[in-house]
Formats: C-alpha cells, sequence, structure tokens
C-alpha cells in the first residue's frame, strides 16, 4: 500500500460521519489501495491553545501525504480564532474549490418533483478575493476590505475547470461573475478565463453575470454543467446550487491545489444532533466519492456510488430528508444498507458505468523548496502618473478643493478629481450625493511621467495638513490606465 491520506475526523457530528464513510470505503476495498492516517485538526487544537487549530504533527502529516479528508470543523467564535477550514486551504493553496451537484433519488425537491434533473459543477476560486481577509478601519465611520484578483490565480482555478471539463467532456463551461460592474478585477477574471480556455477549442467558453446566473438557476438550473466563479460570488452560488439538489447535505465538496487537496463535507458540524447518532453521512461520502476520483480509484468510487444511489433509491434515509411515510433511519444503519448494496445498481436512475480495477494515479510535484512566485504577464512597462489619497474628513469637497490645490502647487500633480464612496463630488457633482467622512483626492501629473518619490513628496505635503487614511499609485501599465475613473467623471 503505497498512498496515504491524512484524515481528520471533525468536531460534532464529524466523527461519526467519518466512521460511517471509513467503515463503507474499507468494505468496497479502498484500504486494499489507501490508509487513512488520523490527524488532529479542529476544536481539540483550538481548546489547547493552538489558534491555527492543528498540531505540528498533523501539518507534517497533511504536507506528507498531499491529501487529506476532513469532516466538517467548528470555528471558534470570538477570540480572533480564524476558521480553520479557510486556514487550510489558503496555508495550502488548495486553490479550486470543485464542487458537484446531483439530483439524487428519495431526495425530494421541487426541481425532482418537476422532472427536472441536476448535474452541474461549480469552480470557486478558493484564496483570492475578499476572503484575503485584508480589512482595514479607515475613518470614524468607513471600513474596507480590500478585494485582490490575481492573473495567475485566477488562470489556475479556470485550468483546473476547463482540465475537469475535457475529463468528463463537458462541452460548454460558464464563467460567472460581474464585470459589468468591477471591470478591473471581475474584467481580469473573464479575461483569463477566456486566455485559459481558448487552449480548449473543444469546450464552448460562456459567461454570464452572477446576479443573472442566480435567476437562471433557479428557472432553469439545467441549462448550466459547470460554472468557474470568484471566490465570494462562488461561495453564495454554490449554496444556492445545494439548496436545488436538496441541501448542504447532499453537497459535497474539494478543494484541489497542485500539492495539497482537501476533500470535506460542506456542512456544519450540526452541535444540535451530534453525539446521537442520527446524522447523514452523505455529503462527507460523496466527498470521499471526489477524493477516490482524484485518485483513479474509478471502480471503488463507481461501485460506492452505486450502493448509495440504491440505498437513497429504496427509501432508507435519515431524519433529515426522505419521506415522512417511511421511518428515519440512525447513521450506522442508513451506513450498513449501503454496504449491503455494495455491488448493486439503481433502477430509477441511471447508474454510474463500473469502471476496471485500477491503480491509483496520484503523482505529486516536488516538495517547494521556498514560496514560489506564479506570474502571467512579464515585461510590462510600467509609469507613475499620479496618486489617489485618501483622506479622514467631514469638510465640503469645494473646501477640500481649495486647501488641496494650495498644498499641490509648485509640485509635479495637479489635483484633478475628489470622490466620496466611488462617486465625483468635485469639480463637478450633485448636491444629492451624501457623503461620509473618507475622501479620495486624486492627483495627476501636470506633465507626462512622474516618480514615485514625487508622488510620496506630496503625500508628505497632504499628511502635515489632513488625516491620510491611505494611498495607492496610479500607474499605466504598457500604456493602459491600471485604475478606474470615479462614477460620474
Ligand atoms: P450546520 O451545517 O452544522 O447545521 C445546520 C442544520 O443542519 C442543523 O440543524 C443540523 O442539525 C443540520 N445538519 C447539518 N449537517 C447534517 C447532517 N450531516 N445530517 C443531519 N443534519 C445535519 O451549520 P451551523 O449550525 O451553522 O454550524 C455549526 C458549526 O459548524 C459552526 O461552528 C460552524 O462554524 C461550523 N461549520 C463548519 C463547516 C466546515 O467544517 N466545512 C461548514 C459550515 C459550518
Amino acid at each position: 500500500m503505497s498512498l496515504k491520506i491524512a484524515c481528520a475526523a471533525g468536531d460534532g457530528i464529524g466523527p461519526e460521519i467519518m466512521a460511517a464513510t471509513l467503515e463503507l470505503f474499507a468494505a468496497a476495498g479502498v484500504t486494499r489501495t489507501a490508509e487513512f492516517v488520523p490527524v488532529e485538526m479542529g476544536a481539540g487544537e483550538f481548546a489547547k491553545g493552538n489558534t491555527r487549530g492543528m498540531s505540528d504533527a498533523c501539518v507534517r502529516t497533511v504536507e506528507d501525504c498531499g491529501l487529506l479528508f476532513k469532516g466538517p470543523m467548528e470555528t471558534p467564535k470570538g477570540g480572533g480564532g480564524k476558521s480553520i477550514n479557510v486556514t487550510a486551504r489558503k496555508l495550502w493553496n488548495a486553490y479550486a474549490n470543485y464542487r458537484v451537484f446531483k439530483t439524487l433519488p428519495g431526495v425530494e425537491t421541487v426541481y425532482s418533483k418537476a422532472g427536472i434533473s441536476i448535474d452541474m459543477a461549480i469552480v470557486r476560486e478558493n484564496i483570492e478575493d475578499t476572503y484575503g481577509g485584508v480589512e482595514h478601519r479607515l475613518s470614524s465611520d468607513m471600513v474596507q476590505c480590500k478585494r485582490l484578483i490575481s492573473a495567475p490565480g485566477s488562470e489556475q482555478v479556470h485550468r483546473f475547470a476547463f482540465e475537469t471539463a475535457r475529463k468528463l467532456k463537458i462541452g460548454r463551461v460558464h464563467c460567472g461573475h460581474k464585470a459589468n460592474i468591477m471591470k478591473m478585477t471581475d474584467g481580469l477574471f473573464l479575461d483569463r478565463f477566456r486566455a485559459v480556455g481558448a487552449g480548449y477549442p473543444e469546450i464552448e467558453c460562456a459567461d454570464v453575470i452572477v446576479d443573472a446566473l442566480c435567476m437562471n438557476l433557479v428557472l432553469r438550473p439545467q441549462q448550466y454543467r459547470m460554472v468557474v466563479l470568484p471566490n465570494l460570488q462562488g461561495d453564495i452560488v454554490s449554496d444556492l446550487v445545494a439548496g436545488l439538489v436538496g441541501g448542504l447535505g447532499f453537497a459535497p465538496s474539494a478543494n484541489i491545489g497542485n500539492h495539497i487537496s482537501i476533500f470535506e463535507a460542506v456542512h456544519g458540524t450540526a452541535p444540535d444532533i451530534a453525539g446521537k447518532g442520527v446524522a447523514n453521512p452523505t455529503s462527507l461520502i460523496l466527498s470521499g466519492l471526489m477524493l477516490l476520483r482524484h485518485l483513479c480509484l474509478f471502480k471503488e468510487a463507481s461501485v460506492v456510488e452505486n450502493a448509495l444511489l440504491t440505498t437513497l433509491e429504496s427509501g432508507v434515509h435519515t431524519g433529515d430528508f426522505g419521506r415522512k411515510e417511511t421511518p428515519p433511519v440512525g447513521t450506522a444503519a442508513f451506513t450498513r444498507a449501503i454496504i449491503e448494496n455494495l455491488g448493486n445498481t439503481p433502477t430509477t436512475v441511471p447508474a454510474v458505468p463500473e469502471a476496471a480495477e485500477g491503480d491509483h494515479c496520484f503523482v505529486r510535484p516536488a516538495r517547494p523548496t521556498g514560496h514560489q512566485v506564479i506570474r502571467t504577464f512579464t515585461g510590462v512597462t510600467s509609469e507613475v502618473v499620479g496618486c489617489d489619497i485618501y483622506l479622514d474628513s467631514v469638510r465640503a469637497p469645494a473646501e477640500l478643493a481649495k486647501d488641496l490645490g494650495a498644498v499641490c502647487e509648485g509640485t509635479p500633480l495637479k489635483l484633478t478629481l475628489i470622490s466620496n464612496r466611488g462617486t465625483q463630488v468635485w469639480p463637478t457633482g450633485s448636491v444629492f450625493t451624501e457623503c461620509v467622512d473618507y475622501y479620495r483626492v486624486r492627483f495627476e501629473s501636470r506633465a507626462g511621467a512622474l516618480t514615485q518619490a514625487a508622488c510620496v513628496a506630496l503625500l508628505d505635503r497632504v499628511a502635515e495638513r489632513f488625516t491620510v487614511c491611505s494611498y495607492e499609485l496610479l500607474r499605466t501599465f504598457d500604456g493602459v490606465k491600471g485604475f478606474s475613473l470615479a462614477q460620474g467623471q
């Protein structure tokens, strides 16, 4: 046996559903190829004062294995403890969150009742966007969260989506975005989608604005097969789609990286039913199936999936779903029913074609010796053409303009714009635009390119008379403006 998978049972119902899943996998022969190595993560580690929520031994094992199978874990409330789920994805650069949603027999939804079958994947970027968690209080009344989108980070997730679509023979991939409003951030995400998609000529690249996507998903979900989205939008849309197939209890999740991938149930620790032996293990079993397929253990995956479908089809169910007329069973009986169905195939829904037995295909790149810098655009010529200085102030725009105009006199920069919450309020604007205590003032070059030093010198002069909250250089990249205009500009 060469393959080791780090396995964290999790908190709350985690140990119950993990035990059920591992028992099922053992019965299906998975443990002939893979060993599940227990690791300590979650509430127990937080309780020991370990703010990362995982022991050093756990980190070593996960990094050695390159695979983590995990149950749900509690996020400590308050006290600065971060979500261990987010920490794990970011720490190990598991950049693509891949979730598969399928109509399941025995799981009634408005769509299943209407005869609409759903089979869809959402690929969500997992590292960037507002999940960078870069937040600041800028003034008494204003806070900000920086939304970071990078070209190579976007390309990684798009490449994963197209590679997966190619393997699964999915003919069309959509990019969900809001590039009509966030032209630079979502615009870059969409641009990289098209650039990566050009390498997959057999797959149609389509795009859809995220709000329209949400409406279409509710109206006609069957029109989508795979949608790739930035982090926050992907988070929301994937839960929406989970709702279409019966809720989070039926939604598996894989977090794929180049070195380490994490497979987890997406529901929480269900503290209200923990320890009662009634939890539904389906989401974790489905996540385990994604793990098996990631390892090319297709035979074992198809046998387990068919047994699960046969069990669901027979009406056996835990208390959180299924027909009221049939009494629910507990976790152990539900798992036993699936084990008894190993080798059986469902009759009311298509069976998963049984794959031939084969060895695993898991190969990893060598462990990095230091932080890798990933790049998309190289050799770009950049020039400084101005700066935006953000001020904590409650003065009127015209008064600010008068003083700031005087401050930049005799410098290579001139005042060109004042905006508040992104709307221009000087040199023109509307008195109906309400202002808060946080202004952006834009200074641009009087003639030609500037030095950074000239902008910093101006910042110094402004800081002598105003409270500066933050500062951004305005740059062009190969002659194209690398900054947005204000609304109304
Ligand atoms: P939850 O998903 O734990 O529970 C919501 C409801 O769904 C509860 O009524 C629960 O009993 C039910 N439920 C959830 N999973 C079930 C299952 N497998 N079988 C039967 N019923 C199930 O959400 P919550 O109550 O908001 O969160 C509880 C804890 O879980 C929090 O600490 C939260 O931070 C954590 N959490 C962890 C993850 C993760 O590890 N990926 C995800 C979400 C929440």
